[in-house]
C-alpha cells in the first residue's frame, strides 16, 4: 500500500480512459512479480491491471493509469465502485460493530435485509432468507435444504452451467473441464442436460435415468452467466416450471450473477413469468461486500436449528451495504440498467454489422454480450486478442462462454460511458 501515488484531482473529474504509463507500469509490474511468488496459480488474470481506488465506472491503477471499467469486478460493484452512499453505510456500521453472528444472536441490518429481499424476491407468497458470504455458498445452502426439504436426492442442472466452486456447486457445473479435472469424485445424483433444451430432453431423462419422484430440484440459471451471457427462448423457464410442479420438484434459480437489478429487473426470472422456489443471490448484492443470500418459500425452508449456519454469513457491514445498494439500484440504477443495456446492445449490433466476426449480440440491461468468430466457427483467440487490446486502449472486459466478450459495467454506467466502450471497440476491432 504504502507504493500507492496519491493523486492531486479527484477520479470524478478525469477523461476516462487516460493512460499515462505503457502496460503493465513500474509499480503494477513491481506488485505483480511479488504476486506471482505468493498467490494461488488457480486464478486467471487476463491482462496486468493492478487496482489502486475507484469511483463509479471508473478505474485507477497503482501506476495512476484510468481505465473505464465495464467489468464491474466480475458484475459486482452494482452500484458502481466505492459509492458514496454505500460507503457511509459501511462507515456507519463499521463504527457499531463489525460481526456478532446471525447465526447465534440478532441484529437489525440482517433483519432489515431479509425483509427487504423476501419482499423484491419474486412471488407475492411468504418467505424466508438464510445468508451466505458468497454464490457457492448460497448454491450450496439451496442444494443441501432442496434435498432436506424433498427428501429426495438427484438433481438436474445444465451443460454450460456455472455454480462456484465449492464441492456442490462444482458437482452441478457443466462449463468447463478444468472445473472437474482432477477434483473427484463429486457429489453423486447430478444430471445435466443442454440448457434450453426441450420439454423431451428433459422428459427422456426421466424416462431413462432419473425417476422425477427422485428429483429433488432443477438448478438453472435465467440467464446462463460463464456460459455465455445466454437468454434461453421465452418458453423454457415456463415449461421447467411446469415440469416442477406437475412433479413436486423444486425450482431454483441461480441469479448470483443476473440478479439484483443487472437485467434491468430485480431477477432475470421475472423477464419470463417465473416464480422459483428458491433463488440463490451473491455478487451484486452489496456492490463488493462479500455477502450471499438464498431466498425461499417459507414452506420450503423448514429445515430445523442447527443443521445449517454460517458463522460469517449476513456480516452486519455487508448487510448495511446491501441495504444501501437496493435502495440506490430500486432509485435509479435498474431503469438505467434497461436503457443502458439497450444502447449498448444497439451499439454492439451496428459493430456486428461492420466487421463480420462479430455477432451474436444478446443480452438483458447490462448483462450484454457478443461472440467472437471465424465465419461461423467460435474464434477464442482472436476474442482474447479483443480482450487485451481494449485493456491497452484503457477499456476493462471480460470473455465469457467459448468466444464471447461480456459487458456487464455497474448499473450506474452513463451513456456517455457506453458511447466510450464502444468507440474504444471500433477502433480495435478495425486496427
Ligand atoms: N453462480 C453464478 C451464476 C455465478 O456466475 C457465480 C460466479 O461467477 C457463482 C454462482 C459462484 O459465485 P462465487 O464466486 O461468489 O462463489
Amino acid at each position: 500500500m504504502k507504493n500507492t501515488p496519491t493523486l492531486a484531482a479527484p477520479l470524478a473529474h478525469r477523461t476516462v480512459p487516460h493512460l499515462v504509463t505503457s502496460l503493465p507500469g513500474p509499480r503494477a509490474a513491481a506488485l505483480i512479480a511479488r504476486d506471482d511468488q505468493v498467490l494461488s496459480p488457480s486464478y486467471t488474470r487476463d491482462y496486468p491491471l493492478v487496482i489502486a481506488r475507484g469511483l463509479g465506472c471508473t478505474v485507477e491503477d497503482v501506476d495512476g493509469n484510468l481505465f473505464l471499467d465495464f467489468t464491474a469486478g466480475i458484475a459486482v460493484n452494482s452500484t458502481g465502485h466505492s459509492h458514496p452512499e454505500v460507503v457511509a453505510a459501511i462507515i456507519d456500521q463499521a463504527t457499531k460493530f463489525l460481526h456478532m453472528s446471525g447465526t447465534d444472536f440478532y441484529y437489525e441490518p440482517e433483519i432489515e435485509l431479509a425483509e427487504k429481499l423476501a419482499q423484491i424476491a419474486p412471488g407475492k407468497m411468504a418467505k424466508r432468507v438464510f445468508f451466505t458470504n458468497s454464490g457457492a455458498e448460497s448454491i450450496e445452502a439451496a442444494l443441501k435444504l432442496a434435498r432436506y426439504h424433498t427428501g429426495r436426492q438427484q438433481v438436474v442442472s445444465f451443460f454450460g452451467a456455472f455454480h462456484g466452486r465449492t464441492y456442490g456447486a462444482l458437482s452441478l457445473n457443466g462449463s468447463k473441464r478444468v472445473h472437474h479435472q482432477g477434483f473427484g469424485p463429486l457429489l453423486s445424483g447430478i444430471h445435466r442436460v443442454a440448457y434450453n433444451c426441450s420439454r423431451a430432453a428433459i422428459q427422456e431423462l426421466f424416462d431413462r435415468v432419473a425417476p422425477p419422484s427422485e428429483v429433488a430440484a432443477i438448478f438453472v440459471e435465467p440467464v446462463q452467466g460463464e456460459g455465455g451471457y445466454l437468454v434461453p427462448d421465452a418458453g423454457f423457464l415456463p415449461m421447467l416450471r411446469e415440469i416442477c410442479d406437475t412433479n413436486g420438484i423444486l425450482l431454483v434459480a441461480d441469479e448470483v450473477q443476473a440478479g439484483m437489478g443487472r437485467t434491468g429487473k430485480w431477477f432475470a426470472c421475472e423477464h419470463f413469468g417465473v416464480v422459483p422456489d428458491m433463488v440463490c443471490l451473491a455478487k451484486g448484492i452489496a456492490s463488493g461486500m462479500p455477502l450471499g443470500a438464498v431466498v425461499a418459500k417459507a414452506e420450503v425452508m423448514d429445515w430445523p436449528p442447527g443443521s445449517h449456519a454460517s458463522t460469517f454469513g449476513g456480516n452486519p457491514v455487508s448487510c448495511r451495504a446491501a441495504l444501501a445498494s437496493i435502495d440506490l439500484i430500486e432509485r435509479e440504477y435498474m431503469a438505467n440498467a434497461r436503457e443502458r443495456g439497450e444502447q449498448l446492445r444497439a451499439g454492439l449490433s451496428r459493430l456486428a454489422s461492420q466487421f463480420d466476426f462479430l455477432g451474436g449480440v444478446r443480452g438483458l440491461g447490462l448483462m450484454t454480450a457478443i461472440d467472437v468468430n471465424r465465419g461461423s466457427v467460435p474464434d477464442p483467440e482472436r476474442r482474447n486478442v479483443l480482450v487485451h487490446a481494449a485493456f491497452h486502449q484503457g477499456l476493462l472486459l471480460l470473455g465469457c462462454g467459448r468466444s464471447g466478450i461480456r459487458f456487464c459495467p455497474a448499473l450506474c454506467v452513463t451513456a456517455e460511458e457506453i458511447d466510450t466502450a464502444l468507440n474504444i471497440l471500433a477502433k480495435i476491432c478495425g486496427g
